[in-house]
């Protein structure tokens, strides 16, 4: 990395505005530890329904302790005191395309006889708890000086809370991968949702690393100078309790042309603009960090 690509990626950082309005976490104006995700300025994005990304859209906070929306079907589902879901089958479709009559994954048309083409054992979501905005680490604290240049991605999974992060991949300006690591969550694990996260049983079994040894490890590479690269990175920082200045988002890198409330897919992008294979099986976390760190320096 020169300094030339440092100079050059910081002209495509995000402003402070943006990073308020695209729901980046933010320090809370009254306390130090708290964060604030400034939903209430942030545009709703839609992505570019190409490839479903059910557990990867925006978080939002919990309003109602006692019921929650699924993320795949969308219906109000109840939860018990400690918000676990009740069991309940969800009926989908993985690939939805809203404007669109009929459904990518199964092609059947919009209020079919048939319904959803998928069956789940229960609802999930990816509502964020008020807690879950508590004990934010700004990474202006944290001691690298260094001028660097990251591109973050986590793989999610649902569990009792909601989602938890379940997979971290750094990788550099030459996409080599800097720090990668599985995380096990804190509370039981509903849906692995391989679809998106790639990730399986097998997969996180026997995995000790923790949240917070990931938190630690993270703002042992990452300073105030670092530049981060992202897709969608807002929920990903969100998840790592992180609070980071230097921002640089691919989703509005890569506007939509047509629909400025819907952000193209990874998968999309990197199909018209890297030139790469149309994968249909999930990327993981350091596929889509490498590509979101393509897709970053291809713009430079
Ligand atoms: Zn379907
Ligand atoms: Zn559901």
């Amino acid at each position: 990395m020169t300094e030339e690509t440092y100079k050059k990626l910081w002209r495509l950082k995000l402003h402070q505005l943006d990073l308020e309005t695209y729901g980046f976490p933010r320090n809370h104006p009254n306390n130090p530890k708290r964060a604030v995700l400034g939903i209430s300025q942030r545009p709703q994005p839609q992505q570019e329904p190409h490839e479903s990304d059910s557990s990867d859209s925006e978080p939002e906070i919990i309003m109602d302790r006692c019921s929650r929306i699924c993320t795949r079907c969308r219906i109000l589902f109840k939860v018990d005191k400690e918000g676990r879901p009740k069991r309940q089958l969800c009926r989908y479709h993985p690939y939805h395309v809203p404007y669109k009559k009929k459904f990518r994954c199964c092609g059947r048309k919009k209020h079919a006889e048939e319904g959803p083409c998928k069956t789940a054992r229960q609802h999930v979501h990816n509502q964020l708890a008020p807690e879950a905005l508590e004990n934010f680490k700004p990474t202006r604290d944290n001691l690298i000086k260094a001028k660097r240049i990251y591109a973050l991605k986590c793989s999610h999974v649902y569990t009792e809370k909601g989602i938890e992060v379940a997979s971290v991949s750094l990788v550099d300006a030459f996409c080599s991968v800097v720090y990668e690591t599985k995380v096990r969550p804190e509370s039981n694990i509903l849906d692995y949702d391989t679809e998106i996260s790639g990730l399986r049983r097998h997969d996180l079994a026997n995995i000790q690393k923790t949240l917070q040894d990931v938190i630690e490890d993270l703002n042992a590479l990452i300073g105030p100078k670092t530049i981060l690269v992202g897709f969608r990175l807002q929920r990903d920082l969100t998840s790592l309790r992180m609070i980071h200045e230097n921002i640089v988002e691919v989703t509005v890198l890569y506007p939509h042309k047509w629909a400025p409330r819907r952000t193209h897919s990874l998968y999309f992008l990197r199909r018209n603009f890297l030139s790469l294979e149309n994968i249909r099986a999930p990327l993981k976390s350091r596929e889509e960090a490498i590509t979101a760190m393509k897709l970053a320096l291809h713009r430079m």
